[in-house]
């Protein structure tokens, strides 16, 4: 019997890892040989919550070539390796569906809810199967990280029930501090070069022929970055000449402000003045802007497909 893969996006986040292995046990629950790994190392954040409920990172894949995949988080080919040598065999996501076609009829959850973790928890109920503990601690992990602690607009109800149900499984008590603790991992930027942060959280799109970066970090206060800012551009600048990116912007979110500053390199800058309604060059700060999936990535989008 082959073993299927499962495997989130590149730069893996917290959603991604933990829901590879998550979904590798609900596999394996349904009597089927699956083996969780990811395109990358865990985040510190990510780490973290392995760590706390003790699990080992997945093993860092970097090719899909022969390989049974089931995806998790993303069903978007830039965020993945080649696939047409792969047989994709399942996507759990919550993205906008990306480019990808399989040449056999496949299982496909899909939500547009704040993480991929509360499908995953859906599904197991689907099946009729109990979550263990340790899953459902990594699943809240994922929840309160890509939902920012339920404040983020991707955030639903169903998220918020999920987390409830997950916190009760897992025996977490208090889902604030659990949460907070997430946020200042998240956060701690200190000794990390300009590069890798804006490599933690990063992702290009293909918009109409222009292909959009987007890196995004998360700070307990915007003046967490002021020591860096500088270098934050610089670096920015350069990526944007070396990855031949029409835009490419580096997003750091204010998690207590709730909005954020942008730090970009674009040869369009009028049009992305015009997907934030807002001259970013005079005022770089966008109030209320917390998330890429649903608010960053549509405005370009509105834009750029004109
Ligand atoms: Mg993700
Ligand atoms: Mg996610
Ligand atoms: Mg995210």
């Amino acid at each position: 019997m082959t073993t299927t893969l499962v495997c989130g996006h590149l730069n893996p986040d917290t959603d991604s890892i933990t829901a590879a292995f998550t979904v590798a046990e609900l596999l394996y629950q349904r009597g089927i040989k699956a083996k969780p790994v990811a395109l990358g190392t865990p985040t510190p954040e990510t780490q973290f919550i392995l760590d706390k409920f003790g699990v080992s990172a997945p093993e860092v894949i970097e090719s899909f070539d022969d390989q049974e995949v089931f995806l998790v988080d993303t069903s978007d080919l830039t965020q993945l390796p080649d696939t047409s040598k792969a047989t994709i065999c399942g996507v759990i996501d919550h993205h906008k569906v990306g480019a990808l076609t399989t040449s056999n009829p496949i299982e496909y959850w899909a939500q547009p809810w704040g993480c991929t973790a509360t499908i995953v928890k859906h599904v197991y109920d689907f099946y009729n199967i109990k979550m263990t503990k340790i899953s459902a601690g990594l699943s809240l992990g994922a929840i309160l990280s890509d939902t920012l602690l339920f404040k983020s607009p991707t955030t639903t109800a169903v998220d918020e029930q999920v987390a409830e149900d997950l916190a009760r499984l897992s025996g977490i008590d208090d889902v604030y501090e659990f949460g907070m603790e997430i946020f200042r991992i998240k956060s701690s930027i200190e000794g990390i070069s300009a590069n890798d942060l804006l490599m933690r959280d990063y992702k290009e799109f293909e918009m109409n022929g222009k292909k959009i970066g987007c890196g995004q970090i998360e700070v307990m206060e915007l003046a967490m970055i002021d020591n860096v800012r500088a270098e934050l551009q610089e670096t920015v600048n350069q990526a944007q000449k070396e990855r031949k990116c029409d835009t490419l912007l580096l997003v750091v979110t204010d998690l207590m402000k709730e909005g954020s500053e942008l730090i970009l390199a674009s040869n369009t800058p009028d049009e992305i003045n015009t997907a934030f309604a807002q001259n970013l060059q005079a005022d770089p700060w966008v109030s209320g802007l917390m998330s890429r999936k649903k608010q960053i990535v549509p405005n370009l989008e509105k834009v750029f497909a004109k």
